[in-house]
């Protein structure tokens, strides 16, 4: 078996989507089956040393440099690999990007994940945080997944419901981090879509135009490019705060405060709501702040941005900061949505 190529001291900057300068005290990248392999080995001769997977970075905030091995998935391929009366069943290996894969899919004339377009990373860790926007989450695209316990080396494949999808949430994110690599994502897409186009202004930049794939994707490329930062130029991970969801009296509760406060009804769980974190922040006057170069993107306070040189300590005092104030005016606990190394 071939060695594994392993780099020391190595900088995670293009990395990572918040552009923090930290590096990783090793680091490799997987390219084909002999380096997976080469790695389940690696680990089980190293269970004591840290692992990291990264696909695009995109996130994550590091708030310290890395003490343990680093390993960035690129794996590439993309194919059908089988169809019935209802759908076609593509195949992606984990570190295909995306939003390629996503306008692969269109090209190709298979719809279903038009609505998820633009969104930043890989598909190998697509599943992790079940990504959503514009009313679909990839949990309701998902036949199955291939994945690696790269503590034992046990190959496992787990179908959609056993990747327990909620919201911004799956059984890979709950397990022990980077217990398992995510090598490959099967998607169930149908021939007779059904256009989800009333969310979000998806409708009305449409202008009247019949839906397709096609179009769907573009509207939301727009609306994405209108609102959010692109990390190529101001360093962020999307939205930094999940959405707080309670039990609907708690909800009421708060609203008589605070009669603008959105809710949102869950379809899965009648009895919660979910609240918009980003209104919460908003009334809390962080939109538009800056403290040296971390701050709060000026469109939208959901998202932490790094204006230049920001450290990951000195975005993540500010995320703590937001928290403490949101806790304080309506006692509620904002969570990161990224994952944050510290
Ligand atoms: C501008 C912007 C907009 C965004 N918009 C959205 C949005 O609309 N909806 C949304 O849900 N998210 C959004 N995000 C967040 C992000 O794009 C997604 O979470 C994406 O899936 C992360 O992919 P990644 O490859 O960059 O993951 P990384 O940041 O590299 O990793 C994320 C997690 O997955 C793990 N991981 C990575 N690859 C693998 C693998 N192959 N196997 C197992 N574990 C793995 C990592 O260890 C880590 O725990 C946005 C981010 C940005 C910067």
């Amino acid at each position: 078996m071939r060695a594994m190529h392993i780099q020391q001291n190595y900088s995670l900057k293009a990395l990572n989507s918040f552009g923090v300068s930290v590096s990783a005290d090793l680091f490799t990248a997987l390219r084909s089956s002999d380096d997976v392999d080469a790695l389940i080995s690696w680990r089980k001769a190293n269970l004591s040393t840290p692992c990291l997977l990264i696909g695009g970075g995109s996130n994550m905030l590091f708030v310290h440099d890395f003490k343990g091995l680093a390993v960035v998935v690129c794996l590439k391929g993309q194919e059908l690999i089988a169809e019935d009366d209802d759908a076609f069943y593509i195949k992606a290996a984990g570190g295909e990007n995306w939003h390629d894969f996503v306008r692969w899919t269109i090209d190709e004339g298979y719809a279903g994940l038009e609505n998820l377009s633009l969104i930043p990373g890989t598909v190998g860790a697509a599943p992790m945080q079940n990504i959503g926007a514009y009313g679909v989450e990839l949990g309701d695209r998902l036949q199955s997944l291939d994945a690696i316990d790269l503590s034992t080396g046990e190959r496992r494949t787990f179908n959609n419901e056993e990747c327990q999808f909620a919201y911004r949430d799956s059984f890979f994110k709950r397990q022990q981090p980077d217990r398992w690599l995510i090598e490959s994502v099967t998607f169930r897409l149908p021939k007779n879509p059904k256009w989800i186009t009333a969310y979000a202004g998806v409708e009305a930049a449409l202008d009247g135009q019949e839906p397709n794939a096609r179009l769907i994707s573009d509207a939301v490329i727009a609306l994405r490019q209108s609102k959010l930062p692109d990390p190529k130029v101001i360093g962020n991970a999307g939205s930094f705060f999940k959405n707080p969801i309670m039990p609907i009296e708690q909800w009421k509760a708060l609203r008589a405060k605070f009669p603008d406060l959105p809710g949102y009804p869950q379809n899965d769980n009648k009895d919660l709501i979910k609240t918009s974190a980003g209104w919460l922040i908003d009334q809390c006057a962080w939109k538009a702040f800056r403290d040296g170069d971390a701050g709060i993107y000026e469109k939208h306070a959901l998202v932490l941005v790094n204006h230049g040189e920001a450290s990951g300590k000195a975005l993540w005092d500010l995320a703590e900061r937001i928290i403490k104030s949101v806790k304080e005016k309506f006692d509620l606990t904002l969570e990161a949505e990224p994952r944050v190394i510290d």
